[in-house]
């Protein structure tokens, strides 16, 4: 049985010297066996952008809470339960939820509560429940459908657009009737915006010449209605600069700044253009999904169907074993991944 820990604070990039793989302890019975806690066999681990915040140092933190050096790394993943003290979950059962980056976990209170009970009759992949029908899916509906107030006929932009939260908000924002452009940052990408999840046109931002204000005049001759915002920086001043009067930016991440070191945070000039915010009168929201839990529900019933009759596809990238959990998660911020970045532990 083994584990992976943060070895130290990450400051800039992180890369593999700041994770370990290391023989992880006999399981604590003990803890399994109290009240309310969890013995799971995780089978499926979520790779997210979020987890680069977390292992900033305390003090840089924003909305979750850091990861302390030389404990396990712990984020989203599907696992069996082995062993329950918790009503309503027993031997047997699949669950996602919060979970460890390790072969065994238990899963104590508040934790064991959250876990979602997995129904094997929709017969969806497993891996599902850390994308499409876990959180990025439910990030996607919420934002795309509450942050961005869409009306059918209006023109979506979406950064970032080929991964686990951007392909989904590319797909309901064509069911809805809207006009989507996607920009990702490799060809493959764009094929897959264009020919595998139906955006109207895509480019790679990449190979722009690094004129974003004019990529984005080109497709969007007429302005943007609605821009779902994955990655900030220069994309988010082009933007502006391509907003329509009344339109909506639903600030769901900012990944172009998740590695900044100090001495760049210092020495940024902040976005331009922010003057648009005024003259068009934009709204410009961030959002984080757990504020808005209460929606998942509603977010499955709507999915579902949708998945089931081919409606809505999904795209996974799936590195397999516990080893390759560290290459694959430093993967996302440097775009290597293609579609929602998964690691495959085990098969049920
Ligand atoms: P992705 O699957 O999209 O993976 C990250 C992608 O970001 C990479 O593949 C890469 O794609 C792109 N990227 C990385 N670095 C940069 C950069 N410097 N400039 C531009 N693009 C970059 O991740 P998710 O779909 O899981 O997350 C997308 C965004 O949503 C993130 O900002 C994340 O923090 C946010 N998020 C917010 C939530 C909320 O509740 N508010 C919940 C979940 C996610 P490419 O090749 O196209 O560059």
């Amino acid at each position: 049985s083994r584990r992976v820990i943060l070895k130290d604070y990450v400051e800039g990039y992180p890369t593999e010297e700041h994770m370990e793989l290391l023989p992880a302890a006999d399981v604590d019975e003990a803890a399994a066996a109290e009240e309310g806690s969890v013995l799971v066999k995780n089978l499926c681990l979520s790779c997210d952008p979020y987890m680069r915040p977390k292992m900033a140092r305390p003090q840089e933190q924003w909305y979750t809470e850091a990861y302390v050096p030389g404990t396990t790394i712990t984020g989203f993943g599907v696992a069996q339960v082995v062993r329950s003290s918790l009503p309503g979950l027993a031997a047997g059962d699949l669950v996602s939820g919060v979970t460890g980056w390790e072969d065994y976990s238990v899963i104590k209170p508040p934790f064991a509560g959250q876990l979602t009970k997995i129904r094997p009759e929709d017969g969806l992949p497993l891996s599902y429940y850390t994308g499409v029908l876990g959180m990025p899916g439910f990030t996607a509906y919420v934002g795309f459908h509450r942050i961005c107030s869409p009306k059918a006929g209006e023109t979506v932009f979406v950064s970032a657009a080929s991964g686990a939260v951007g392909q989904l908000v590319g797909q309901f924002a064509r069911l809805m009737g809207c006009y989507v452009v996607g920009s990702a940052g490799s060809k493959e990408k764009v094929d897959l915006l264009i020919n595998k999840f139906g955006f109207h046109d895509a480019f790679n931002y990449k190979e722009e010449g690094g004129d974003l204000t004019g990529a984005l005049k080109k497709r969007f001759p007429d302005g943007i209605d609605v821009y779902f915002e994955n990655v900030g920086g220069k994309m988010l001043e082009a933007v502006l600069a391509n907003m329509k009067v009344h339109g909506r930016i639903a600030v769901c991440g900012l990944i172009s700044q998740y590695n900044l070191t100090a001495g760049e945070k210092e020495a940024d000039v902040g976005v331009r253009n922010l003057t648009s915010l005024v003259s068009k009168r934009i709204r410009m929201q961030g959002f984080i999904e757990p504020d808005h839990k209460h929606l998942y529900p509603e977010y499955m019933a709507w999915v579902l169907p949708h998945i089931k009759e081919g409606r809505v596809v999904y795209v996974e990238d799936v590195a397999d074993g516990l080893d390759a959990a560290p290459a694959a998660l430093i993967g996302l911020y440097h775009g290597r991944n293609v579609g929602k970045q998964v690691v495959r532990l085990t098969a049920p």
